[in-house]
């Protein structure tokens, strides 16, 4: 079965750009979005699972200084949108390079990640509240952020407008 409904506008007016074995690429009739329709249902978890272990772990801590330096670039990019203190939510933070900059300018900060080696770092680390799993099982006691940011997650979804639509539902309140 082919998943090939559009992410963003639903539609299943499509047409057929290019495939290989595992997914075709479309594009809506509707909204002109191109995506990828997979052509099997893959398991994400599993996927993390293999993908996110603690060698990849002990590879990004390692390999530090450039995330660093990326994050405290993103930080200033946040700031702009930020009135002094602020609560910000980091979606797939990972290693927390954004997290530690974060606290050293005095935010508050949360995290949501899928990968348990990743959750176990982060709540070892830098003590903060950080929920293992995706975005819309976040207990509600957790939210009125004032930002959220994510930073190459996008990719790693097969449904990247989950993320916009699950934020609308969770922060709408
Ligand atoms: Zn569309």
């Amino acid at each position: 079965m082919e998943f090939d409904k559009c992410f963003f506008c639903r539609s299943a007016d499509s047409q057929f750009l290019y495939g290989t074995d595992h997914y075709n690429l479309r594009k809506c009739n509707n909204c002109q979005l191109v995506f990828k329709s997979q052509l099997q249902e893959q398991d994400v978890g599993e996927l993390n699972a293999e993908l996110y272990d603690e060698k990849l772990t002990n590879y990004r801590l390692k390999n530090r200084k450039r995330g660093v330096f990326l994050a405290k670039k993103r930080r200033k990019v946040v700031a702009k949108y930020l009135l002094g203190t602020a609560k910000i939510l980091e979606i797939g933070p990972a290693t927390g390079e954004f997290i530690e900059c974060a606290l050293e300018k005095g935010y508050e900060i949360e995290a949501v990640e899928t990968a348990k080696p990743f959750v176990e770092f982060l709540r070892e680390q830098y003590g903060i509240y950080c929920h293992e799993g995706y975005l819309d099982s976040l207990p509600q006691e957790h939210g009125d952020y004032d930002a959220v940011v994510l930073f190459h997650v996008l990719e790693h979804i097969s449904d990247p407008s989950y993320i916009y639509r699950t934020n609308q539902t969770a922060f709408e309140t």
